[in-house]
Parts: structure tokens; C-alpha cells; sequence
């Protein structure tokens, strides 16, 4: 017996009705998926600490000035947001070669790059989210020219602000996808970070032993993939080790 309305179900989180009009409530699952869904599996504990460190890392961009979506943390599994209408690209900025990017060019995973680069992916699991470009997205209205000249801005700054806040961390920030919305209030349109910002949707690496503390651990079957989640949580100072009430700040490393 479900309470609420489940509005959709993704490979990481179910949406469902929130308590008032145009707010919803985000749960995150332990499954994850890579390769568009040929490989399935579970990271236990994971929901849990995605929940933590999106809540965190959101909290954190909208201090600086970043609308997001994020409202505030339900419970272990749960948060509120606004409700948005979800622009189907997928924003990725890099700030070094790994991925996709590395077996497109052939470039070492772990070269910097000489510029942070940002792409654009079409949202659609039948396509496998296609690679576009600017002028697909305004030609086909995916997104109006101003919606993506925010899009880029948002991503830029958010670029600018994780990257310091991993280093603090001792993390290399690799490269991220963001997801942005549109948030109507009255007859007002805002672009608005959505999605959730966690190891799953982030490259991080050890900044000294380039170790990979992400998703890719279970993408490339390196194991340890629930320690990594953990070890990001622990380093953003999130990880509850003794009940709710024994979460610290961030423990900077020299
Ligand atoms: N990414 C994501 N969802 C996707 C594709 C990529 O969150 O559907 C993230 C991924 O975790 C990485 C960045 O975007 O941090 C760049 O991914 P890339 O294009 O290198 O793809 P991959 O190597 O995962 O195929």
C-alpha cells in the first residue's frame, strides 16, 4: 500500500506527489546502472548517502546563489523539491579527460584538459542519449537560446564552486552532469538545477593516489563501491557515525 502518487520511476530515484502542490518527493534507490541499462546491479547503503550528499552539495550552491530545486531532506531516503519541468539535456563539464571523452578522442583518462569543457546530451534511453550540439537543442526546442546561455552560466559557477570545495576535501572534481529545469512561479520562468549531485553523476578521484571514489568503481567492476560513497561522505564531514546529531563540517586537507 503506497500513501502517496508515485509520478515516476527512474534508474536511481522515484518521484512521487508532494505534500503541497508543486513540490514532489525524491526517493533514492539503492540500484545502480551503467552502459544504458545493460548492466544492472545494487550498491547497498547508497541511497542513503546520495540523499546525504545531494542534499549537502545542493544546500551549499544555493548559499552561493545557485537556484536549485532542492527544498530540504525528509529522511534517510527522501527529500522535498520543487516541482519542475525537466529540460531533457544533460549538461557534462569536464575538467579532465576520462569516459567518454577519452575513448572519443583517444586522450589518457587523467590528462587536464586546457579549459573545463561542457557537452550536451540528448535525454532518451532509446537514442542512448546522443551527444548535441547548441544548435540541435534551440532548433528542435529543447530549450530556448536563453534557457541554455543559464544552463551554461549555472554550470559554470557550479564547476567553479565544486571543484574548490572537493580539493578542500583532497578530491579531484574529473568531470559532472547536471540536469536544470524550468520553475514557474506566477507568470515567472526560473532555470533551476534539478537531478541530484552525488558520486553517481560525478567523476572524483583521490587528489594524491587518483583513486576513483565514484561510480565508475562499479561501471568498471573495481570493487569497494559502497566504501567510495561512503568515503565521499565522510570526507564532506556528513557521515552520521554515531546517530544524526554526530554530523561534522568538512575535514580540510592541507
Ligand atoms: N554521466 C551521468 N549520466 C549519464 C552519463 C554520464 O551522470 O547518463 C556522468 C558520469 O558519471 C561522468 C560524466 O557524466 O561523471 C561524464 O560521463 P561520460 O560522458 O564520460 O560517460 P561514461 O564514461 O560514463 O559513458
Amino acid at each position: 500500500m503506497t500513501r502517496r502518487r508515485r509520478i515516476y520511476e527512474g534508474k536511481a530515484k522515484v518521484l512521487f506527489e508532494g505534500p503541497e502542490p508543486g513540490t514532489l518527493v525524491q526517493y533514492f534507490k539503492d540500484d545502480a546502472t551503467a552502459f544504458n541499462n545493460q548492466k544492472k546491479g545494487v550498491i547497498t547503503g547508497k541511497g542513503v548517502l546520495n540523499n546525504r550528499i545531494s542534499e549537502y552539495l545542493m544546500s551549499r550552491l544555493s548559499e552561493i546563489g545557485v537556484p536549485t530545486h532542492f527544498m530540504r531532506r525528509l529522511n534517510m531516503r527522501e527529500q522535498l523539491v520543487r516541482e519542475v519541468e525537466i529540460i531533457p539535456i544533460e549538461v557534462v563539464v569536464r575538467n579532465v579527460a576520462a569516459g567518454s571523452l577519452s575513448r572519443r578522442f583517444g586522450i589518457p583518462e587523467g590528462t587536464p584538459l586546457p579549459r573545463s569543457i561542457i557537452e550536451y546530451y540528448y535525454k532518451s534511453d532509446e537514442l542512448n542519449d546522443p551527444m548535441v550540439s547548441e544548435e540541435h537543442i534551440t532548433a528542435f526546442g529543447w530549450a530556448a537560446p536563453q534557457d541554455l546561455d543559464d544552463m551554461v552560466a549555472l554550470s559554470l559557477r557550479v564547476n567553479d564552486y565544486l571543484s574548490g570545495l572537493f580539493l578542500g576535501i583532497g578530491l579531484k572534481l574529473v568531470d559532472f552532469k547536471l540536469e536544470f529545469g524550468r520553475l514557474w512561479e506566477n507568470e515567472e520562468m526560473r532555470i533551476v538545477l534539478a537531478d541530484e549531485i552525488s558520486p553517481d553523476n560525478c567523476r572524483l578521484w583521490d587528489v594524491k593516489t587518483n583513486e576513483k571514489l565514484d561510480k565508475d568503481r562499479f561501471r568498471q567492476d573495481l570493487g569497494r563501491v559502497e566504501e567510495a560513497y561512503q568515503e565521499v561522505a565522510r570526507r564532506l564531514g556528513i557521515l552520521p557515525e554515531g546517530g544524526p546529531s554526530d554530523v561534522k563540517g568538512p575535514k580540510t586537507i592541507q
